[in-house]
């Protein structure tokens, strides 16, 4: 993002209600510092809330040179105990993300003995290592997972062989491979993701101030539907703590956009191997994002729609936005903007004028089942 970027990001943030923070929270070489400064003062004048940071001196040059820009420790410092709390909250940190290895137990005591904002990540993808400390993706792709570009590598398939002599015959092609077990499956050393909704008021209780949900690198589609869940879990319980009860329908959401399974991470127990998926992955997400609202007209209920995604007439979709719009309807006639009928929105952010028979607002989302001929 260029700086005019960030401050046209935040204005939009804004608007709705929302704080842009920007992401600092690299592990530093010498060569990642120079021009830091003039950086931090940059997002600081483009209206930048905070920073999420790890390195010491990406925090000290921040309260010199940014001190109007707030400063939230980074998951990456992998902070768990409260003396490390408090000794971050008197370096000037203003909020701590802890580490996702840290537990329920943990959590409630930092909170106890120190006041400073805790966040905690609650629904997300996790790492088979310390959140981010690894260089799995360093050795394989030269990509650093701790300057922000880490390949995945632990979500890979890998070959299982039983012998190192059985490896090197492979490789040449003088025999099959013989995996771990007869059948052919390759193997992944990837977690489960996280997903907390079912524990919204025991966080609340135990006192965190901020939930963390992983929007990098996913979908539009993926992060509104996870952030819908979690915002109605949140307002549900505060609106009557006393008679909170979970709705099956907000996990039943989350799995429409989610593709992989849940657990609840290092909350409650050590993860085991049941935690794991050693099988490759179904990436099948069982919703198609397939457009946003742009515009709505109430008097002839035309929405103008831009295509994410392939869909036509005679197709059921479903609606759905943060003040709660949520209904399906079967697609009508489709037209072009300039008014020519089409047999299908075939085009990316190709412009799509359709009837909708409720109420939509601009920026609700559109999605299809998959396999909806
Ligand atoms: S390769 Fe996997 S375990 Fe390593 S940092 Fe990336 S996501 Fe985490």
């Amino acid at each position: 993002f260029t700086f005019e970027e960030m401050r046209e990001g935040v204005e939009f943030a804004e608007k709705y209600g929302a704080k842009v923070f920007v992401a600092t929270n690299i592990f530093a070489h010498n060569e990642d510092l120079s021009g830091l400064e003039a950086y931090l003062k940059g997002i600081q004048d483009a209206g930048v809330h905070a920073i999420i940071v790890a390195d010491p001196v990406i925090i000290e040059t921040c309260r010199r040179a940014a001190p109007r820009l707030e400063i939230h420790l980074s998951t990456q410092q992998s902070t768990m105990n409260r003396q490390a709390v408090q000794f971050w909250k008197e370096d000037g940190v203003d909020r701590v993300v802890l580490a996702r290895e840290a537990t329920m137990e943990e959590i409630i005591e930092i909170k106890q003995h120190v006041d400073i904002e805790i966040e905690v990540f609650v629904h997300g993808a996790m790492c088979s290592s310390y959140s981010g400390r690894c260089v799995l993706s360093n050795h394989f792709t030269d990509r650093d997972s701790n300057r922000g570009g880490c390949s995945q590598s632990c979500r890979w398939k890998y070959d299982l062989f039983t012998t190192e002599e059985d490896m090197e015959q492979a490789q040449v092609g003088i025999k099959e491979i013989p995996l771990f077990q007869a059948d052919d499956n390759p193997f992944s050393m990837s977690s489960k993701d996280l997903g907390m909704i079912e524990h919204v008021p025991e966080l609340i209780r135990a006192g965190v101030d901020s939930f963390k949900i992983e929007g990098r690198m996913k979908s539009v589609h993926y992060v509104a539907t996870v952030v819908n869940a979690y915002r109605q879990a949140i307002d549900a319980y505060f609106a009557d703590p006393e008679h909170y009860e979970m709705k099956p329908e907000w996990l039943y959401e989350i799995q429409k956009a989610a593709n992989r399974p849940l657990n609840t991470g290092f909350f409650y127990d050590q993860p085991d191997h049941e935690d794991h998926i050693f099988e490759p992955e179904d990436k099948i997400s069982p919703y198609d994002f397939v457009g946003v609202v742009m515009e709505y007209d109430d008097k002839t209920q035309t929405a103008l729609i831009q295509q994410r995604n392939h869909f036509k007439p005679g197709q059921e979709v479903e609606f759905f936005g943060p003040q709660g719009t949520f209904f399906k309807q079967v697609v009508p006639e489709l037209h072009s903007e300039d008014g020519q009928q089409l047999d299908a929105a075939r085009h990316p952010l190709q412009l799509i004028r359709m009837k909708v028979e409720q109420p939509v607002k601009p920026l609700d989302l559109m999605r299809k089942k998959m396999g909806n001929k």
